[in-house]
């Protein structure tokens, strides 16, 4: 997505598009490594100077709120954001604290007890060890 596309798709969304919002949201689209927002202070900040933290999770709440980035929170004191909104799960490796989208086959799950309820957000989380780092453990 380029800066105009950025800005397209934020409008449709509700959003007027500065350019912090714009440049913050490309982020997003270009780093799907789920990053915290420490992680999006630093890798901005050297190309944004005038780029406040505040503004920053102002504009990421945002997002949220209009539901262009999922806020993930594997751990609580760890908000990660992730511009890719469809229904995934994601698996957080222990030991590099990588992680990994994975991707789910939502038709062979059985939601029945749902039935009557109104869901506005699902969160499915895995821990434990990636592959690379598995084999590290093998010695
Ligand atoms: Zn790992
Ligand atoms: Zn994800």
């Amino acid at each position: 997505m380029n800066n105009e596309e950025v800005g397209k798709f934020l409008q449709l969304h509700d959003i007027k598009p500065s350019h912090h919002r714009i440049r913050v949201f490309q982020y997003l689209v270009d780093n799907k490594n789920h990053p915290t927002v420490d992680g999006i202070y630093r890798e901005l900040k050297a190309e944004i100077p005038t780029l406040s933290k505040t503004t920053l999770y102002n504009t990421l709440s945002l997002f949220v709120d209009k539901k262009i980035v999922s806020l993930i929170t594997i751990e609580e004191n760890e908000a990660r954001y992730d511009a890719d909104t469809s229904l995934h799960g994601h698996f957080k490796c222990n030991r590099c604290g990588k992680v990994y989208d994975i991707r789910l086959n939502i038709s062979s799950f059985n939601f029945a007890e749902l039935d009557n309820f109104e869901v506005a957000e699902s969160q499915i989380y895995f821990q434990g060890l990636c592959p690379p780092c598995q084999k590290i453990n093998q010695g």
